[in-house]
């Protein structure tokens, strides 16, 4: 919902900080998702994370998860799907060319990375296109699933990100 979504975005830092707690738990879980299975957790995990994303950010769930490197806002509402700063179409009100209704996706980026921690930092990486075959899937349990797997295999050096 368009409202919730930049509701989401002015309390950024707010759910920066709830990432900074979420995202080791699930990770730190890791040895019981291994043992309860990641093929049979991947549609609990799809569905409650497509309700919870979809209410509060409008996830459409593309699996490759950058919320935390554009302000809270989700890149994939953005007509045209750019996940590396906005097109040259932003209008003057700083409304998008392609739904003069809809505040541009990357100027609500820019307003929530600045309320963020690390935000400007992030939002300044380079992020790789979109892998399509992680479409639909859970990217919680993607997280989980790769940076538990390096903290296995390298208990001291692994860090994370999301
Ligand atoms: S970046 Fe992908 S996973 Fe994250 S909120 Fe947007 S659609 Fe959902």
């Amino acid at each position: 919902m368009y409202a919730v979504r930049r509701w989401s975005v002015r309390r950024a830092r707010l759910f920066e900080r709830w990432y900074d707690i979420v995202e080791p738990a699930l990770i730190a879980c890791h040895p019981l998702w291994r043992m309860l299975g990641y093929a049979r957790l991947e549609r609990p995990f799809a569905f409650a994370e497509r309700w919870v994303k979809g209410f509060l950010f409008d996830c459409q769930m593309c699996g490759d998860c950058v919320l935390s490197s554009t302000g809270m806002a989700c890149p994939m509402n953005c007509p045209k799907q750019l996940r590396n700063g906005p097109c040259g179409g932003v209008r003057d009100d700083g409304n998008c060319e392609v739904l003069p209704g809809m505040r541009c996706v990357w100027v609500e980026a820019a307003e929530g990375a600045a309320r963020m921690r690390d935000g400007l930092q992030k939002i300044r990486v380079v992020q790789a296109p979109v892998d399509s075959r992680l479409r639909g899937r859970s990217a919680w349990l993607r997280v989980a699933r790769e940076h538990g797997k390096q903290r296995a295999q390298s208990p001291v050096t692994a860090t994370t990100e999301s």
